[in-house]
């Protein structure tokens, strides 16, 4: 193989013309996405340097970047450990170690002791005071630039100067012209001057009189224009994938008072107007479900399951993302979208992300829907083949009428008889793709594509702020449960130094006399999951021998399935006392008789994520607590978002004052898990702080679509080019 390989190119048949491979810095540019010439010039630059003043020394913070001019007063080759020049610079306010771990003869002369030499870089905090690493060295004295330098975002192995040239030359060969009517930008008071050509220019190449702030403020008109520009891009293609779902068929899920079987395949089974039952007639299944709950629904679910049973009554596809806190009650929500599904003759599948997660919800489903005369299926990565099989035929067949299950779900083998609704859980946690795959798996038969899809059912607990919803949601229908069930009582919350464990473990064994149950979570470390394990396994050993006579467990991402099962049930049935684990517990776990959750390293954890590990606590009526245990390692104090997170974690408890402070303290660009690739973020555009922009632009969209259908194709395919596609997932 190899050798054909080799000789391709002297062959002389038709062979297609060598591709040459990419350089380094080629694939760089291609993971920055940025492949057409309109990618380049609208890869706008992250801040500038000002190359045209010098600082003093005595004036630098650690971060900036600083070019300052002075006197070589040191310089050695260092040879123990890595070799390294060292050179110490003074311009007598202060001095600054410069390091080089790679250096020439010739530079070694430019920098010795004595010369007078201009230097720029990033200064560093240090042992010995303000420190640069391999600064830009020039000699002393020469002219200072006329203009701002752009800095780009960039990846490694794509250093700036390429990147400039790359940008510059994709900013020659852009097809610059206008896709928004002048006349459309008057009301956010972008004048015509500020065209897209002339901004985009501008913003690459700003002039010398123009104020370093108002650049990097992005207040500047051609920033302006920009950000109007992105987010009109963002709404046009949610409209686009709005309408275009509206086009589309799916079956109505209505008539729930009517029991009949449709023929599957056939739209619709029931008449339009058979929503009130008539005297005599079989209540439905999911007045059934509502008459053997344990519980009332709040005002809060019983409203969501009245805005989702309208949707899916409807034979176009819904798309509704239900949010809702933790322990707001979302599965019952779920259940009860189920039971109309299946009443209309339909399946229903509802997937969740963890193996744990959806053993629960099959249990609880089980549960409930079992005795209303419902066959549940059941399907996860680590079936045994035999059961499998037996799952795959009942969905085939359709005699499932709810299938619950992990990604196995997605599989190609996995053939729905008649899909009718398709419900994600926690659905932060899957990629678009995964969505997508769930939405094609509305028939059996994979040809007999009718444009017919599922509705579609998002549940999250991460809650998203308005603004937001708007701008990344914006075609979705959103449900929310701005209430919890009656009876819970507060958490309590409490930040412990690691020093004072002890403590905790005293607390812990006063819990468990009182009958409770505790959680005991340690962080994932991403880069290292032997540490991870480390950490959880060393926490278990020492909470065992603390605590003689307790079944304490232990759980973690990598053991195998069917130990997970085993140790989850011992904690949820109450035998085990204390269950320490990794964050596979994170999502949905719901046992009402844990009372204490313990976290270690909270100082690691993301704060919506601290927000759902509480929350699996506080389930049940009895008063519980949450103890973040935070360590600072070598540091002497806390980071100062760290800081933030778990002092916001003390405040409050309500998860939509948390998902504010998560987005205040990381800003939007991380926020959103959700749409994963990051292909949907916005990158010049602030939510918050272009509020107005935000507005028009939802207001522009239908407009442009309407009245100028083509410029609007162009500026979408301008600004997402083939990420339009995707995005509509
Ligand atoms: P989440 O929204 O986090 O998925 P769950 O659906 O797991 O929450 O519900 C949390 C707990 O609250 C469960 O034990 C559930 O049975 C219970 N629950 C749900 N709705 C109500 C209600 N209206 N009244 C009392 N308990 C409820
Ligand atoms: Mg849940």
């Amino acid at each position: 193989m190899q050798n054909q390989r080799m000789s391709e190119p002297f062959s002389t048949s038709t062979a297609k013309p060598a591709v040459k491979p990419l350089t380094g810095p080629q694939k760089a540019l291609r993971k920055l996405g940025l492949n057409r010439a309109i990618d380049l010039a609208l890869h706008l630059p992250l801040r500038y340097e000002d190359e045209t003043s010098l600082v003093k020394l005595n004036d630098v913070r650690e971060g900036d970047v600083a070019q300052v001019e002075g006197i070589v007063t040191h310089s050695e080759v260092k040879l123990s450990g890595h070799r390294q020049l060292l050179v110490t610079l003074d311009d007598g306010t202060g001095t600054c170690l410069l390091r080089f771990f790679t250096f020439y003869p010739s530079m070694q002369k430019a920098l010795a002791a004595g010369n007078r030499i201009r230097v720029r870089g990033e200064i560093r905090g240090g042992f010995a005071g303000h420190t640069m690493m391999h600064p830009v060295v020039k000699p002393a004295g020469g002219e200072l630039a006329t203009a701002l330098t752009p800095v780009y975002p960039t990846v490694a192995g794509l250093p700036q100067p390429y990147l400039r040239r790359a940008v510059q030359a994709g900013l020659a060969r852009a097809e610059l012209h206008d896709t928004i009517p002048a006349q459309y930008l008057h009301e956010i008071d972008i004048k015509p001057l500020w065209n897209m050509r002339k901004a985009l220019h501008f913003l690459h190449n700003p002039t010398p009189d123009v104020s370093l702030g108002a650049l990097q403020d992005h207040s500047h008109p051609a920033w302006q224009r920009l950000k109007a520009e992105e987010l009109l891009a963002q709404q046009l293609s949610q409209l686009q994938s709005r309408r275009a779902r509206a086009r589309l068929r799916a079956p109505r899920l209505a008539g729930v008072y009517h029991h009949s079987h449709p023929v599957p395949g056939q739209m619709s089974p029931n008449p339009p107007d058979a929503e009130i039952a008539a005297p005599g007639e079989v209540p439905s299944l999911h007045g059934r479900l509502l008459a053997t709950l344990p519980f009332q629904l709040t005002s809060a679910q019983t409203r969501v399951v009245t805005e989702i049973t309208q949707d899916i009554a409807r034979a176009i596809p819904m798309h509704r993302l239900l949010q809702g806190d933790v322990g707001a009650g979302k599965t019952v929500v779920a259940a009860l979208a189920a039971a109309v599904c299946v009443d209309a003759g339909w399946q229903c599948a509802l997937m969740a992300p963890t193996e744990i997660l959806a053993t629960q919800h099959f249990a609880k489903l089980v549960g409930w829907l079992h005795p209303l005369g419902i066959t549940v299926a059941w399907l996860t990565g680590s079936q045994k083949t035999k059961e499998r099989r037996e799952m795959l035929a009942l969905i085939a067949s359709g005699q499932a009428q709810l299938v619950v299950g992990t990604h196995a779900l997605i599989q190609d083998k996995v053939q729905f008889r008649q899909l009718a609704l398709a419900i994600i859980d926690e659905q932060h946690r899957f990629g678009v793709a995964q969505r997508l795959a769930l939405r094609t798996k509305m028939t059996a038969d994979a040809s007999d594509a009718t444009g017919v899809e599922p509705h579609l059912l998002m549940m999250t607990a991460t809650p998203i702020p308005r603004t937001l919803a708007m701008s990344y949601y914006a075609d979705l229908d959103v449900s929310t449960l701005d209430e919890l069930p009656p009876g819970r009582t507060p958490i309590i919350t409490k930040v412990v130094h690691d020093t004072r464990r002890d403590e905790v473990i005293l607390r812990i064994a006063d819990q468990i006399a009182q009958g409770r149950q505790i959680y005991w979570v340690c962080p994932l470390i991403e880069e290292s999951e032997a540490l991870d394990l480390t950490n959880a396994t060393e926490t278990h050993a020492q909470l065992s021998a603390a605590l003689p006579g307790v079944m304490v467990g232990l759980l973690h991402s990598r053991m195998p399935v069917f130990e997970k099962r085993a140790v989850m049930g011992l904690f949820t049935s109450g035998q085990m006392a204390v269950l320490v684990s990794t964050t596979v517990i994170e999502v949905g776990v719901d046992v009402p008789n844990a009372s204490l959750m313990v976290i270690e390293h909270a100082e690691r954890f993301g704060l919506s994520q601290l927000h759902q590990l509480r929350g699996r606590v506080g389930r049940g009526a009895s008063a519980s607590a949450c103890v973040l245990l935070y360590s600072t390692g070598d540091a002497p104090r806390l980071g100062e978002t760290a800081r933030a997170r778990l002092k916001a974690m003390v405040e409050t408890g309500d998860g939509f004052e948390i998902a504010r402070r998560d987005l205040e303290i990381r800003g939007p660009g991380e926020f959103m898990g959700a749409r994963q690739s990051g292909d949907a973020m916005l990158r010049f555009a602030d939510v918050t702080e272009d509020a107005h922009l935000l507005d028009w632009a939802r207001r522009m969209a239908p407009v442009m679509l309407d009245a100028h259908p083509s410029l609007a194709e162009q500026h979408v395919q301008r600004w997402l080019g083939g990420k339009a596609e995707f995005l509509k997932a």
